[in-house]
Parts: C-alpha cells; structure tokens; sequence
C-alpha cells in the first residue's frame, strides 16, 4: 500500500537555528536535487529569502527515500519560516503534516520562537522529532541541549538526534527516524475528495495554483470540483507535486501534498484554507481551515506616482492571496492622494509586502509610520477602532483610549538581565514573571504595549545584549492609557499622514525628536520651512528648515553640459521619493521619522 509508505513532516525552529539547511541536506541525500542544481537553501526560491537568508513562505518539496527496510518511501517535507511575524504560515504548514522535525541550535540551545513553535505542533498532534543542529561548531553543547529540551520542553530526548546540517552528519538518521516514527497518513482513498488549501499563489499564464493536502479520496486532470467555501466550481487542469519544481502527475491520493490548477482567474474564488471536493461526489462537510489571523500593525500604503494606484490594488490582491494575513482597504489622505490602509502581522510582515509589491510589481511606495488599532470611547457613549493615527477625534470629544498590549517573553543568558528589564520598563513595561530555562539562562515574562514593540524594541533588545535575547510575544487585550494625537505641521500646514498616536508622558520627547528627524531629513526648500508638532493646538516643538542658498548648477559655471546633466538626473533620482506636500517636498523618510527615536 503507496499511502503507508507516506510521511508529511514539516521542519521547525527558531530563525537561523538550521531549517533550510537541514533541507537541503535532504534534499541531496534523497537525491532530490542534483549536486549542480543545489545552492544554499535551495527552497528559498523568492529573491528576498535568499538576498536576507531568511525564509518568508512556507516551501514544499516530495521526496523518494530508499529505507534500511527496503521499501520505498514518499516524504512531503515543509520547510517553514521562523520568525513570529510569519507564525501563521507554519501554523498552515502543520495542518498538512503528521511529524515535525525540532531543530535546535547545538550551541544556542531553546529560543522564544522554538517554543511557540512547538506549541503550534502540540496543538496539531505532531510527532516531534527533536534534532540537536551544528554539532560541528566548537561552541556545541548538545547535552546541555538535550536537557533544556526535556526540561523546558518536557520532551522525550532519549532518542534526539546530533546532526549537523552543514557537513550532513546526522541526515541518514532523521530520514530514518520519520520513517519510524512519523505516522502514515489517514484516510480513505475511496471516499469523497477532501483537499485542504494550504497555500496559494497566482500565475499569469495559469492562474491560481492551490496547494494542497489530501485528507480523502483522489484528484485527476479533467475532473470537475468545488470549493466548498466559495461554491465555486472548476475544471481541473493540472494536478501535480513539487521536487521542489512543480512537477505534472497523474493524479493526487490521500496523504499527498502537491498543486492544482483549474484556469481559476478570479483569486477570490479559491482561498487558504477552503476544501476542494469533486462537484458531482461532494464531501458532506468542509475542513475546518485555517483560523484568520487579525493584523496587528497598520501603515498607509500610496503609489508615488499616482497612475499607479490600479496596479497597487491588483498587486495587494494577489499578495493578498498568497498571505491571506493580509489586509488592505482604499484609504485618502490630503498629503499623499489615492493609497491603501495596509494591516499586517508585523513589521517584518509589513517591510516584506512593502519590498515585494516594489519589485515584484514595479512599483514605487509611500509608506507612513505603523499604527496598531486603538479603541476610542467618545464622551457620547460610542466606541470606535482606530488604526489611522489622523482619524483620532479631537480630545475634547475623547473620553478613554485604550491600546493592545502583548505578553512577551524574552530569553536571555543571565548577564543581560538588568538591561532586558531597563528596556521593558522604558517601553511602558509591566513584569510578569521570570524563570530560570538553566543555569545560565532566563526567561523574563512582561506585558507590553504593542505600539512600543512596534516602533524599536526588538533593536533595543539585540543591541543591548549582544544580539543574544529572542523574543516572542502574543496579543493579550486592550487596556487603558493616556493616549494622545501628535499633529506634525510643515510650514503651517498639518500633514494628516504624519500625524501619530503617542503617550502623553512622552509627547515631548517624541515630538522632539520627530521634528528634528524631519528637519534633517528633508531637503532645504527655496524658502524657510517651519516644522512644529503639536497636541490639539499646542505646539510642544518645533524647528526650522532653512532655505536653499545657492542652486546646484550654478556650481559648473555653465561649461560642461554632461556635468549639468549628471547633476540634473542626480536630483531627478533624489526626488522619485519625494511627495509634494502643500508646497514642501517630502522624501519617503519622513514618514517614518516617528520610528527613529534617537
Ligand atoms: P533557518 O533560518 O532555520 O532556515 O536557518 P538556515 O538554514 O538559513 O541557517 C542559518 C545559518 O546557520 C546559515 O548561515 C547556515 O549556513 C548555518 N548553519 C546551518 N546548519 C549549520 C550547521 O550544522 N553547522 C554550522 N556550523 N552552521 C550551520
Ligand atoms: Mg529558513
């Protein structure tokens, strides 16, 4: 039977503990990939994961492994990303498998993201297989390891395995313990197709391509199906699996992870999450999916040339598709003309769309200062959400605002305890709990207001411990500060776009440090420009931009024209940024000058 010979497994950990290397080891130990077409972490296809060394999506890749038991075996592995931002994405990933490989640095040992992330196998009662990386390195501890494992962890080491995913010590032994303890998958080949969405992405040529798990029955080329969310109904096109190229198969059977496609043009009608059925057999009920994850940080999103506005809705859209923790909806501001509100998990999240939309799409940006959502009780008994700062009603109508704040949890090796807290109290901190991991490390438990990590905490954090915190947090509720709405005028005129949300004891401080940000940041004008902050109608700060003094060309006493000219692009490259704001020229910066705060 092909279906006991299946193993899905995804490969979990904290960011740079070793996943996607550890993939590639298998990859080339099951002679998956040849020896000439492997690079380093062959399945971060996008440009951006591999220029950051970082995974972003969830990658995929079907394997043949040749067992010490003779059998052939068919392996589904999911390399997964590790940063909390991108949580979700291995939340979906779980939903496909039955093991988890855990790996964990041999000389870092457990990290904040290790743990949330075994949380999320637990949740989806994985068999985990801990996996002890970097043995090579001469900082290795792996029994000191093994027992933060079990003791943190609460997991059983007796049979972790030491691997090294750069010289591939450790690779025939991982294959062979999913072999034996990953269980096969379940389901029936004869009964009605369920298939779950795990992901998706959009072709031009082909339309949506789904990425699937099939949970019962099978799929073929030609046969009709629904989505059972959307009641959408489609002629299969193409079914097939990735080696880690999608590849055309002939058909897709319980256990198997691969692709479908179906011309599906419209990519609202096949989302993350839904069920595919055949339309004449049906299933009698959808999977349960995938719970939506509610962004948390919001910015505004505007083409710097307004032309561009429709090809910015379609390229959300389709992102949109591919990460359905995203949000947008069409937004207006004086400043900065026709954009879009965007909500994201984070800020990672949000630099990672932001980056894609530019270069997958070609096109340009504007973005403003991140924002969580507020909740505003005015005096007359209404609640409302904010998450543009400009939205904020003046104070006068304005009863209590209140702010999410997140639990954090911050590990740490015992040295850098003092500053963890120095920081967490600065960022409006309240200290929960500590906790010794071992001897030598702890982990300190805080509540925290989301905005604060929003804006520079977890760089605070890596600079004042030698980059040796991780930390990891979860939303916990709202509760009440003493908000206030910070206006930024430029020579007189308030830009809605950089106005922003602030706590009153700090309204000083940060507007001070915001108007001399946007001083320096922003060109000298022909005439003098003031920049004030101000809180209602008062000003708490303010500085000045002076005047241009000479014009740049009067420097190449009018002989050489191709100085002139180089000199003239030079500015035309310095302006693409720029956005005309009453009569001042505003570079992309400004607008996030709120989150440099020294
Ligand atoms: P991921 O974020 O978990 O996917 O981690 P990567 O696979 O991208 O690896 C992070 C870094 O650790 C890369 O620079 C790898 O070359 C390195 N690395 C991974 N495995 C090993 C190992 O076994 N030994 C050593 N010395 N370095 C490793
Ligand atoms: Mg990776």
């Amino acid at each position: 039977q092909r279906q006991e010979r299946i193993r899905n497994f995804a490969i979990i950990a904290h960011i740079d503990h070793g996943k996607s290397t550890l993939a590639d080891r298998i990859l080339e130990h099951t002679k998956t990939v040849s020896e000439r077409d492997l690079q380093e972490q062959t399945l971060d296809a996008m440009d951006l994961e591999r220029e950051r060394g970082i995974t972003i999506k969830l990658n995929s890749a079907q394997l043949k492994y040749e067992a010490a038991d003779g059998e052939e075996y068919t392996f589904h592995l999911i390399d997964t990303p590790g940063h909390v931002d991108f949580s979700y994405e291995v939340s979906r990933s779980l939903a496909a498998c039955e093991g988890a490989l855990l790996i964990v640095d041999a000389s870092q040992g457990i990290e904040a993201q290790t743990l949330a992330n075994v949380f999320l196998a637990l949740e989806h009662d994985l068999e985990i297989i801990p996996v002890i990386n970097k043995i090579d390195l001469p900082s290795a501890e792996p029994e000191r390891i093994k027992k933060e494992i079990e003791d943190v962890i609460g997991l059983d080491t007796s049979e972790t395995i030491l691997a090294s995913a750069k010289d591939g010590t450790g690779t025939e032994e991982i294959l062979e313990h999913i072999v034996k303890r990953v269980p096969a998958p379940q389901g029936n080949v004869n009964e009605p197709l369920e298939a779950l969405i795990f992901d998706s992405l959009y072709d031009s040529y082909r339309g949506v391509i789904a990425y699937v798990r099939i949970v019962q029955g099978t799929i073929k080329k030609g046969e009709k199906i629904r989505m059972m969310q959307t009641e959408k109904e489609f002629e299969v096109s193409e079914v097939g699996v990735f080696k880690p190229n999608p590849v055309s198969a002939d058909e897709l059977s319980v256990g198997d992870v691969g692709f479908i496609t179906a011309s599906i043009k419209n990519v609202g009608d096949s989302r993350v999450g839904d069920t595919v059925t055949h339309a004449n057999a049906p299933a009698p009920a959808p999977l349960p999916g995938y719970q939506r994850m509610k962004p948390m940080v919001f910015c505004g999103v505007y083409p710097v040339d307004p032309n561009q506005y429709t090809g910015l809705r379609d390229a959300l859209e389709r992102l949109e598709l591919n990460d359905s923790s995203l949000e947008f909806e069409a937004e207006v501001s004086q400043a900065l003309g026709f954009g879009f509100r965007c909500g994201f998990l984070g800020l990672l999240h949000m630099e990672i769309i932001q980056e894609r939309i530019e270069r997958e799409y070609g096109i340009e940006l504007i973005t403003t200062a991140p924002s969580v959502i507020y909740n505003v009780y005015l005096n007359d008994g209404e609640v409302i959400e904010i998450h543009n700062p400009s939205n904020m009603p003046d104070q006068q109508q304005v009863m209590a605002v209140e702010e999410p704040f997140v639990k954090a949890n911050v590990m740490v090796p015992n040295d850098f305890v003092g500053p963890v807290m120095e920081i967490c109290q600065a960022k409006r901190g309240e200290f929960q709990d500590m906790k010794y991991l071992d001897e030598n490390r702890v982990n300190i438990v805080y509540d925290l207001p989301l905005t604060e990590i929003v804006y520079d905490f977890f760089d605070q954090l890596k600079s004042n411990t030698r980059g040796y915190a991780s930390f990891d947090y979860e939303l916990m509720g709202y509760k009440e500060s003493k908000l206030v709405k910070m206006d930024i005028l430029l020579n007189g005129e308030q830009v809605d776009a950089l106005s922003v949300i602030v706590h009153r004891d700090m309204a000083y401080y940060r507007g001070k440090a915001i108007v001399e940000k946007l001083k320096e940041l922003i060109p000298r004008q022909q005439f003098e420009v003031p920049v004030q902050a101000s809180i209602g109608n008062k000003v708490i700060a303010r500085s000045t931009i002076k005047a241009i003094r000479k014009n740049v060309l009067s420097k190449c006493y009018g002989g050489d024209v191709s100085r002139k000219r180089k000199l003239l692009e030079k500015q035309k490259e310095g302006k693409r940024r720029m956005k005309n704001v009453g009569k001042v020229e505003v570079p992309q910066e400004a607008f996030m000058s709120v989150l440099q705060m020294d």
